[in-house]
């Protein structure tokens, strides 16, 4: 599992369309897991978080499976659209 720091990387990450990326967020009580080719993984929402607020609330992971985000976060979820 790595960190999406940039907006670069998450665009490869959708481009590439495969693996899937988790999204934390302190103030949620469910944070989700998705794949790669969820249409809920925006450039807006990754700008508004990553960029933007700099990581203050929450940050983007890549990984090659769901299980490994879902083992380390407690509150990390599969997303009901995309799973
Ligand atoms: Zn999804």
């Amino acid at each position: 599992m790595k960190e999406i720091i940039t907006l670069d990387e998450f665009l490869e990450v959708k481009n590439n369309n495969k693996g899937f990326v988790a999204i934390t967020d302190k103030n949620l009580t469910r944070n989700c897991v998705h794949h790669a080719k969820c249409k809920w993984l925006t450039e807006h929402n990754f700008k508004m978080k990553v960029i933007t607020s700099n990581r203050k609330n929450g940050s983007y992971y890549y990984a090659d499976n769901p299980d490994t985000p879902l083992r380390t976060f407690s509150k990390m979820n599969k997303c009901e659209k995309c799973f």
